[in-house]
């Protein structure tokens, strides 16, 4: 068997080998070994979102899936049928909270900025003033898209002032990034197994506010997904409503034993950090540009610049890396030309300089330049 390429994607990525070995275990969904399992990982995931132990604001609620499965959830089960969602789209992962809303039938509105263009707090909250009607405003912490990272903090001042709930899409920024519930006023935080955490994919979860939650019944128009059903039956027998993903809970409960044993979010987040600058530092040798500019720039994934002379083409350009062992990822902007790398998952800055030297080699090959 050839070696698989390393992951320099924002998810599915590059996992420990403990946290794929703890997946060889078989696990009745009914065990109570399993169930403890369940219920160690929500806690874990309170705690790392800066929930009180003793007396706890929020709590977690697991749910079967990929990202977007918790995302709808979310936006189906908080807002109630006659609510309205104020959406801030910097990027792919905004537009698709405004999609499911449509789809849902619930009333919303965009406020959209460009992609590299955070949303302005003021603005916000003029328009929120603006607008009674506005129950919800959702957001994305880090989005991915171009790799940007929104002034979290200063937008859920702005709407806890207006008295609004922020629902905080935090997929590729938990546990990585600091947020917590403590310092950033929010009803809602999502958040999937397979991104920061490094688990493998096949979980989201949701950290919500107690109050918002009890209130939320009824609301959902789906059964599956429907957080309020689900978290019910946590409180009721500690089980999952549906097949649970049982390897993928085994595989999280070990990536997040290995999150606490590297520091937790800080030293996770100085990891990327590391990562991060050394793939942007060892880009710009090459001749690369980056699309967004520094201080905007989150350590989870890079968005570089097509070069636009010579002849490259990324389909070559992918392809004679993946040769050498690294996947990379294609850019999804919708105006400018670009590919992402990654800085998350189980690497490390030799890792990314290895990746620079492949990048550096295809490009030879190539006879590209950027
Ligand atoms: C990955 C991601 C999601 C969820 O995507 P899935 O492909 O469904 O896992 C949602 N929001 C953001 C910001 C993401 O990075």
């Amino acid at each position: 068997m050839s070696k698989e390429p390393m992951l320099l994607t924002p998810g599915p990525l590059t996992t420990s080998k403990a946290t794929k070995e703890a997946m060889l275990r078989d696990w009745g969904s009914r065990d109570a070994a399993f169930i403890k399992l369940s219920a160690e990982i929500c806690q874990k995931l309170e705690i790392l979102a800066g929930v009180e132990p003793e007396n706890p604001s929020h709590c977690c609620v697991l749910i079967q899936g990929s990202g977007t499965f918790v995302v709808e959830a979310a936006l189906d089960t908080l807002v109630p049928k006659d609510g309205k969602v104020l959406v801030l789209v910097n990027g792919a992962y905004g537009a698709r909270m405004a999609r499911i809303c449509e789809i849902k039938g619930r009333s919303y509105e965009i406020f959209e900025t460009d992609e590299d263009t955070p949303p302005d707090a003021e603005q916000l909250a003029k328009h929120l003033a603006d607008d009674p009607e506005i129950t919800h405003v959702a957001a994305v912490h880090c989005e991915t898209t171009s790799g940007i990272l929104n002034p979290i903090a200063e937008i859920a001042d702005t709407i806890a002032k207006a008295e609004r709930h922020l629902i905080i899409d935090a997929m590729s920024s938990f546990g990585a990034l600091p947020l917590n519930v403590q310092d950033v006023a929010c009803a809602t935080i999502l958040a999937s197994s397979n991104k920061c955490l490094q688990g493998v994919p096949g979980v989201g979860f949701a950290i919500i506010e107690k109050t918002a939650l009890t209130a939320s019944k009824g609301n959902a128009t789906s059964l599956s997904l429907d957080l309020y059903d689900q978290w019910q039956n946590f409180e009721q027998t500690g089980q999952w409503r549906f097949t649970p993903p049982t390897h993928v809970l085994a595989a999280l409960g070990q990536a997040l034993i290995e999150h606490e044993a590297e520091g937790g979010i800080e030293g996770r987040g100085r990891r990327y950090q590391e990562n991060c600058q050394t793939l942007v530092a060892g880009m710009q040798r090459l001749g690369f540009s980056t699309y967004l500019s520094d201080n905007l720039q989150a350590p989870i994934i890079v968005t570089f610049n097509l070069p636009s002379e010579g002849n490259f083409e990324f389909e070559q350009f992918y392809d004679k890396l993946h040769d050498r062992g690294f996947a990379i990822y294609p850019g999804k902007l919708t105006k400018a030309d670009s590919f992402r790398i990654g800085c998350i998952g189980d690497i490390t800055k030799v890792d990314i300089e290895n990746a620079v030297k492949a990048i550096a080699e295809v490009m030879a090959e190539m006879s590209s330049v950027p």
